[in-house]
């Protein structure tokens, strides 16, 4: 079996370390690849880092101009390549091959941004502040930065950051998720064919001894991380006592208001993608679902009968719409949650637990679950399940409902159904979190716009994406001019 090797300064070499982990197919437990984990991960990361600062010397006086051009041959070649792409994401991650494509295709879009480089990094400049001086602002690459991904976007979240930080004049490194590090695999591939300056762009296997190297290393100047919320918040503290730029997005908890004055039907079907999209393995999944007055019953009845007709399945076969979850112990953790709630009182209008899927019995499928009367400080309103659950609640007004959304420690996304501008301008207005939909089901930035969580959600200022991206990977210096008159020479 293939032991995946490292990218680093150009060439594909093997890893210092010999203990290795699985990557699986989460639709069957096939084993597709063995990634390298364990301790001398930090020395690939070294070499990495090495690589790295040797590679910005010269790449930070490219002109900007320049340093995009790469990324526009990197779009082309990943669009030609979307499907061999689309199949592997859904072989090691199991969201259907529609989601799939899509995720690449939000990933390609994060490259056509940060094309716009040279002109978002004009910088303000200001004649005669003083008589005869003259002060301007110019942004300057911060220098080798890295990326630690998640397991669920395993396409398009490293395109956060990655075409910015480059267009910046950086150098980068990624680190992404050990249970899905083949798409980026085949990423890095057509990486290799962009003739860049060796040691411009690596890529490291492993977990947590390799990110902390990452972490601790003088060399990396800034941290780009996504995944769960007590690991963004460790990476936040570690990177910045270490003196480095972090931006750590997190985990969520997500709300979804539905007035009596929505329209049901578009609402129950939204939802619905917006729960059990991609399995509910999404930081924008919807997930506690508030219906406000005598909207309950209707809401309720459309939303258990668009939940049934997800098919759940293999990605890659024709007409399903929700595949399984990462691991084994995810598809427990989920189901024991479920447990808990029963355990507190809820009843479960929809039961996924015990799925099997004809050919794939020992995937880690769950189907469409509902649960109504949940009590509200009980676990499965609070923690971030991860997996396709919804929880229907019943309020009686949409302050009571965004004093409950506020009430939340999490906060990347909050989303109203209504037909009043009125209730929707006072929720845009009110609720707390980066993310705010009205009449959307999930409301994902695009890509130049940056991706706001807020509290638990992020850990840091500048987000990833757009402008956000721009200043994060750039440092500001401000130059103060004088020339005399006496100075002027004639030629
Ligand atoms: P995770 O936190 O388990 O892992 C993320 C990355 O951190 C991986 O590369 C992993 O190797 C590394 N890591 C794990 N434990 C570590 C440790 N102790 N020290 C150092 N590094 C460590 O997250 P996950 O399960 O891969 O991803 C799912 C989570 O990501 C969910 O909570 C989801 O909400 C979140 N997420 C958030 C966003 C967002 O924009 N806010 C987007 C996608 C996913």
């Amino acid at each position: 079996m293939e032991v995946l090797k490292n990218y680093i300064n150009g060439s594909w070499i093997e890893s210092k370390e010999q203990g290795t982990i699985d990557v699986v197919n989460p639709a069957n437990q096939e084993v597709l690849a063995k990634v390298p984990y364990g301790e001398k991960t930090v020395e690939d990361a070294a070499m990495a880092i090495d690589a790295a600062a040797e590679a910005l010397k010269e790449w930070r006086n490219v002109p900007v101009m320049r340093r995009v051009q790469p990324l526009y041959k990197l779009k082309t070649l990943i669009e030609e390549n979307i499907d061999e792409i689309a199949k592997l994401i859904t072989l090691e991650c199991g969201k259907s091959y529609a989601e799939s494509a899509a995720e690449m295709q939000r990933g390609i879009e994060n490259i056509e941004t940060a094309c716009a480089t040279p002109t978002l990094l004009q910088s303000e400049f200001s004649e005669n502040v003083a008589t005869g001086i003259d002060e301007f602002m110019i942004r300057q690459p911060i220098g080798v930065c890295a990326c630690i991904a998640p397991f669920n976007f395993p396409g398009m979240i490293p395109f956060w950051f990655l075409p910015y930080a480059l267009a910046c004049g950086n150098s980068f490194i990624l680190k992404p998720s050990e249970k899905v590090p083949l798409t980026m695999m085949k990423v890095f591939e057509l990486i290799d064919q962009l003739d860049l300056p060796k040691g411009l762009i690596n890529l490291v296997h492993g977990g947590k001894e390799c990110v902390d190297k990452l972490l601790d290393d003088p060399q990396v100047k800034a941290i780009s991380f996504v995944g769960s919320t007590p690991v963004a918040r460790y990476i936040y503290q570690r990177g910045a006592a270490n003196g480095k730029r972090v931006q750590a997005q997190g985990g969520a908890k997500n709300p979804v208001i539905v007035m009596p004055d929505a329209d049901v039907d578009m609402a129950a079907n939204i939802i619905a993608d917006s729960v059990y999209g991609c399995a509910g393995q999404r930081c924008l999944a919807a997930s506690n679902i508030i219906a406000i007055g005598d909207t309950n019953g209707a809401i309720k009845e459309a939303l258990v009968e668009k939940a049934k007709s997800k098919v759940t399945g293999f990605g890659l076969d024709e007409g399903v719409d929700m595949g399984p979850v990462i691991t084994a112990e995810s598809k427990s953790r989920i189901e024991n949650i479920i447990a808990q709630g029963v355990a507190e009182g809820a009843e479960v209008l929809l039961d996924g637990r015990n799925a099997s899927i004809s050919g794939f019995e020992h995937g880690n499928f769950l189907t469409p679950t509902i649960l109504e009367n949940v009590a509200l400080d009980g676990e499965v309103i609070n923690t971030e399940i991860f997996g396709p659950v919804m929880s229907l609640l019943n309020m009686d007004s949409i302050e009571q409902a965004v004093d409950f959304v506020n009430s939340n420690n999490f906060g990347n996304m909050a989303c109203l159904f209504t037909s009043s501008g009125r209730n929707a301008r006072t929720f845009r207005n009110q609720a707390n979190a980066g993310n705010i939909g009205i009449n959307i089901g999930v409301a994902a930035p695009m890509a130049q716009f940056p991706f706001s969580g807020w509290n638990d959600s992020f850990f840091g200022d500048l987000h990833g994406q757009g402008r956000h991206a721009i200043e994060f990977f750039t440092q500001t210096k401000v130059v103060i001019e004088r020339w005399p008159k006496e100075w002027t020479r004639k030629f």
